[in-house]
């Protein structure tokens, strides 16, 4: 599985990507097709499919280098905020299936529309039904 992944193809620079941050488990390069540009890509060099399956620790340690990264786009891009987020699985929009992080930075009035448009509604009684089913104890 992970011979023919894309992202594993690049953490070994079998492809080439614009690498903007590396440590021993993580790489960032910019997003080929970026939402905004400077958007950038965090990666574990092991490779997870999405959020059901990585470790904790891996985890924790994708969000640190997002932080990283948000960190920088706001420095030097002066940008004014941003999206960072995980698509999970073809429904979610996931196109790789290795796990990464997208961290887009937006700007005030930049007219990116990027946020979720569609809105369902509860019927009655039905927000407590969903809140004690997903209520983790
Ligand atoms: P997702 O839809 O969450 O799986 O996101 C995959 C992202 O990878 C997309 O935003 C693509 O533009 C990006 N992408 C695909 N191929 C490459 C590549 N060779 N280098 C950098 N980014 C890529
Ligand atoms: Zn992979």
């Amino acid at each position: 599985m992970t011979e023919n992944c894309l992202f594993c193809k690049i953490v070994k620079g079998e492809i080439p990507c614009t690498k903007i941050y590396e440590d021993e488990e993580m790489i960032s390069f910019l997003d080929i097709s970026p939402c905004v540009k400077g958007h950038a890509l965090v990666v574990p060099k092991q490779h997870y499919e999405n959020i059901y399956d990585v470790s904790d620790d891996v985890l924790s340690k994708i969000a640190v280098v997002a932080k990283k990264i948000a960190l920088k786009q706001k420095k030097v891009l002066n940008c004014n905020g941003g999206n960072v987020f995980f698509n999970v699985n073809q429904c979610g929009g996931q196109l790789v299936p290795h796990i990464h992080m997208h961290v887009v930075p937006r700007y005030n009035n930049d007219q990116k529309i990027f946020k979720f448009n569609i809105h369902d509604k509860y019927e009655e009684s039905e927000m407590k039904t969903f809140g004690s089913k997903l209520k983790i104890n």
